[in-house]
C-alpha cells in the first residue's frame, strides 16, 4: 500500500510540474536564418541576444557575385563570431546549389566545403542541413546521412511534428514582407507537441527582396515571442531530446531502419512521442 501511495505521489508531482511549466510556455519555436546575409550579424544577432533566443544560421557562399562584399553577406569571421555568441551554424551548401541538379559527388563536395571552413575556424561541425531553394532529392539522402546530418529543413508552410515527420524533410514557415497574419498563424501552430520552425532571410534583404523581412517587423515578431513566453531555440536543440532516446527509437526517428513488427513500431513511436513531449512541454527538463 505504501508503495502505491509513493508512486501516486510521484506521478501527481510530475503532472503538476508539467502543468505549471506548460502554463508559463506557449510552445517551441525554432528560428532559422538562411543565406548568410550581412544583417544576420549586425541586426538579427543583437536582437536575439537581447531576448535570450537561440537560432540556427544556415550559411553558404551565395553565388551571385557579391559574396565577399561584407556590406551584403557575412564574412567567415562574422560567422565564427555568431558561433561564439552561442548560435548554431548549419550547412546550406557551398554555392546554394539545388541538390537535384548536381551529382552525388558534387553534393558531397558542396557539404564538405562548409564543414571544412567551420573546422578551420573552430566552429562545431554542422549537423543540420537546409535545402537551397527548398529543392529536395530523395536520391541524395545517403549523402546527407554519410556526412552525419540529423535533420534537413524544407519549406512547406506547416509545423514540424517530430512524431510523424521524417527528420530529413523538416517543414518550416517562410517569413517575408509584412505578412503578420501568416506569422501569427505559424506561431499558433507551436502547440500540441508540434514545433514551429521559421525560415527567415535578410532583415532587411535588399539582394533578395522576395524574401525581405523589414527590421521593424522582425523586432515586433521577436517581442511577440518573448512577451508570450515561447521557447525559442536552434535546430540543434531538437537533438537534445533525440540524444536521450533509446537506440531503437532513435533509429525510427531517423527513418533509416525498416522495423520488422507492428508492435515494435508502436512501442518505439510511443517512447519517442513521450520523450519529445516532455522536452516540448517542459522547458526546464534535462532533455
Ligand atoms: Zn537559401
Amino acid at each position: 500500500m505504501k508503495k502505491f501511495i509513493i508512486i501516486f505521489f510521484l506521478i501527481y508531482s510530475c503532472v503538476a510540474i508539467a502543468q505549471k511549466d506548460n502554463s508559463r510556455r506557449n510552445g517551441t519555436v525554432i528560428l532559422t536564418f538562411d543565406d548568410a546575409c550581412e544583417s544576420h550579424y549586425n541586426i538579427v544577432a543583437p536582437i536575439l541576444k537581447q531576448y535570450g533566443f537561440g537560432a540556427t544560421f544556415f550559411v553558404c557562399e551565395f553565388p551571385d557575385g557579391n559574396f565577399g562584399d561584407t556590406t551584403k553577406y557575412l564574412s567567415w569571421h562574422q560567422i565564427k563570431q555568431l558561433s561564439e555568441m552561442g548560435f548554431e551554424i548549419g550547412n546550406h551548401t557551398w554555392h546554394h546549389t539545388n541538390i537535384n541538379s548536381i551529382s552525388v559527388d558534387s553534393l558531397s563536395h558542396e557539404l564538405s566545403y562548409i564543414e571544412n571552413k567551420c573546422k578551420s575556424l573552430g566552429i562545431p561541425k554542422p549537423v543540420n542541413f537546409a535545402y537551397p531553394a527548398y529543392v529536395i532529392d530523395s536520391a541524395k539522402l545517403p549523402v546527407l546521412y554519410s556526412h552525419g546530418y540529423l535533420t534537413a529543413r524544407i519549406g512547406g508552410d506547416r509545423a514540424y511534428n517530430p512524431s510523424n515527420d521524417n527528420p530529413m524533410f523538416v517543414p518550416s514557415f517562410t517569413i517575408k514582407d509584412n505578412n503578420s497574419n501568416y506569422f501569427y498563424h505559424a506561431i499558433a501552430e507551436a502547440a500540441a507537441n508540434k514545433i514551429t520552425i521559421l525560415t527567415i532571410h535578410g532583415v532587411p534583404d535588399e539582394l533578395h527582396p522576395w524574401v525581405n523581412t523589414p527590421v521593424d517587423v522582425f523586432k515586433r515578431y521577436m517581442k511577440y515571442l518573448y512577451d508570450h513566453h515561447y521557447r525559442v531555440v536552434a535546430m540543434r536543440d531538437v537533438q537534445k531530446a533525440y540524444a536521450f532516446m533509446p537506440n531503437e527509437s532513435r533509429d525510427f526517428f531517423s527513418a533509416e531502419i525498416k522495423l520488422d513488427t507492428v508492435s515494435k513500431t508502436i512501442i518505439n513511436k510511443l517512447s519517442m512521442v513521450i520523450l519529445l513531449s516532455i522536452w516540448v512541454i517542459n522547458p526546464e527538463s534535462a532533455i
